[in-house]
């Protein structure tokens, strides 16, 4: 059923005609292009249907479930969003609206105490560890950049700088409060119990989060709209304020004292590609050793794009640093840092010498092109991202390649593998990839193991241009690539679980799709909420899934 006048009106009511609007020039502001290679090719398909009926700014629990309310009586899919940085919060169809946060944007409880804070939707990372610094603490940040809603990443999957120390989004939520799709509340963790407190998730109360998380990376909006979390902080031995030198693009942060944060970058020297993998393993040795010693805030390998990229503060200074080879290689990376004593990190540089002599690194030198330009630029963004849009830079489009969660070694692997395929489809008859403004990334990846090696998450980037074709050609890539994971039954098939993909992979992994199904089909009847991106409440048939998988 179209979006109505009466269900619109219905809206204002609640809301107050300020606070949802049909005015199709703001609408058109939640349409945008996206940078992503999926956005790019939403857009295409879905051309002014990617613009919502409608946008409605709720400030409150109970006027976000006055909104679901409606949807389910006048029949309208909505989309609860963040800061709106990725694909899945933007409409597949007519009709669709669009809860916009932007009035539920407060730091409600800073537990300096037990270490948790409690926030609404439109808290940004950035908003939140400001405070939380000026006591002493801190959160990790995204590569997205600290100004998306932490809320929204937390509930969704987030994967940080400093994940070394503190795991991914889903380790940091204590508790949440979840407006179902139905229009009923549920709370997760002693949250859900009256006068109990905020600070705990495995109870007392429910402990409802894998509900909220879904397969891997959450629902992406596809089970309601959470208006509420709790979650935890972490020490923070630097400065109450964060310091920054210069602005916009050309901003660096920069300024620690040695005292309390120092930056290292390592390198395994070796011939491209034949000796590539030795020197992901020798990484992988080094992480692993780390691990052990229970050093270090951040470690982390980039890929030799990824540091081209990131560290880069114009187009041309891209391609001037290409140029001269600043950074020949994929680097390991690790920050450490004071969080007891000047003592302790004295103690930490030492064991870290040790373990790179050990395995075989060698430091990069402070007067190494490669030194200066991602340490001087670059490091300290591994503790507050603030440069996200770097990552467009070259081409305005930027994708995740690749993406899989596994042991350090498996990773490794997984690499290894989709770079064969990767390089093999750039020198085939098709050449993919060959017009990308940077070249695509066959150096290493992303390698960011977690909670000191425990286990790892990895990524490589593809950098097309906004055109359709060039993303229709990232997507080929990646599609490749993704069938090598599979066809290698690597974890990394899990990632994907989101939308159309339960339907594909879901039987790799205990028939997780008709688990979830079921949880929508209980909770989400109309299937409103974000249709196009949670799974869909049937099963889909054998003859559609092989059209999903790209047969006839
Ligand atoms: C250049 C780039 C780099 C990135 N790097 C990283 C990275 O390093 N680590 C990482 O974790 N992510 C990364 N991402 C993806 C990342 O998850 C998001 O960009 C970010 O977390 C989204 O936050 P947002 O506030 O913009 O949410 P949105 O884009 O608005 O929403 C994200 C999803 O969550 C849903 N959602 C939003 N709010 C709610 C809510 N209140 N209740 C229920 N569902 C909701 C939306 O429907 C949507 O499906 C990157 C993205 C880009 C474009």
């Amino acid at each position: 059923m179209a979006f109505s006048d009466i269900a619109f009106r219905a809206l204002q009511d609640v809301l107050g005609e300020e606070n949802a609007t049909n005015d199709p020039v703001v609408c058109q502001a939640y349409s945008r292009v996206q940078w992503l290679p999926p956005g790019v090719l939403q857009r295409e398909r879905c051309g002014l249907d990617m613009r919502p009926a409608c946008v409605v700014m709720p400030g409150s629990t109970e006027e976000v479930q006055a909104i679901i309310k409606l949807a389910n009586r006048y029949k309208f899919p909505f989309i609860p969003r963040g800061s709106g940085f990725t694909f899945s919060a933007f409409p597949t169809k007519a009709g669709t609206i669009v809860i916009d946060p932007k009035r539920m944007n407060r730091i409600l409880e800073l537990n300096e105490q037990d270490m948790y804070a409690v926030i609404e939707p439109y808290v940004s990372f950035v908003g939140l560890q400001a405070d939380a610094m000026k006591v002493g603490l801190t959160i990790p940040t995204p590569l997205a950049g600290a100004h998306v809603s932490c809320l929204a990443n937390y509930s969704w999957h987030g994967a940080y700088g400093n994940s070394w120390l503190t795991g991914i989004g889903a380790q940091n939520l204590l508790g949440f409060e979840l407006v179902l799709p139905t229009g009923d509340v549920v709370r997760s963790g002693s949250m859900a119990c009256p006068e109990a407190g905020n600070f705990w998730n495995d109870g007392p109360g429910p402990d409802l989060r894998g509900f909220l998380r879904g397969g891997m990376f959450g629902h992406a909006g596809g089970m309601g709209m959470v208006t509420k979390i709790s979650c935890k902080l972490w020490q923070w031995p630097g400065p109450a304020v964060w310091p920054t030198k210069g602005n916009a693009n050309m901003k660096t942060s920069s300024g620690f004292s040695q005292d309390q944060f120092r930056w290292y970058m390592i390198k395994f020297p070796g011939k491209y590609p034949e000796e590539e993998e030795k020197q992901l393993k020798k990484a992988a040795e080094l992480f692993y050793e780390m691990g052990k010693a229970e050093i270090a805030c951040v470690a982390t390998h980039l890929a030799k794009q990824f540091l081209y990229t990131y560290s880069s503060q114009t187009k041309q200074d891209l391609f001037d640093n290409m140029e001269k080879n600043v950074f020949p290689q994929g680097f390991v990376v690790v920050g450490l840092q004071a969080s007891t004593s000047l003592r302790q990190l004295e103690y930490e540089e030492k064991v870290l010498k040790e373990l790179v002599a050990k395995v075989g690194g060698i430091f990069v030198q402070e007067d190494e092109p490669a030194y200066q330009v991602w340490i001087g630029r670059a490091a300290n963004e591994w503790l507050r991202f603030g440069n996200a849009q770097r990552l467009a830079r070259p081409s305005d489009n930027f994708s995740i390649g690749t993406s899989n969660v596994d042991s350090i070694d498996m990773i490794v692997f997984d690499i290894m593998e989709g770079n064969k395929v990767a390089r093999d489809l750039l020198e085939g008859p098709k050449h993919l990839g060959k017009d990308f403004v940077q070249p695509l990334s066959v150096h290493g990846g992303w390698i960011s193991p977690q909670e000191y090696g425990y286990w790892c998450l990895m990524t490589t980037d593809v950098f097309p241009d906004q055109a359709p074709e060039q993303a229709k050609e990232a997507i080929e890539i990646i599609g490749n690539i993704t069938r090598k994971q599979i066809e290698n039954k690597s974890s990394a098939a899990v990632i994907h679980l989101l939308g159309p993909a339960y339907d594909m992979l879901g039987p790799m992994f205990g028939n997780v799709h008709l688990i979830i199904k079921k949880f929508k089909n209980e909770f989400d009847p109309y299937n409103l909420s974000n249709p196009g991106y949670a799974t869909r409440p049937d099963v889909v048939s054998p003859e559609e899934l092989q059209k999903m998988a790209g047969g006839h």
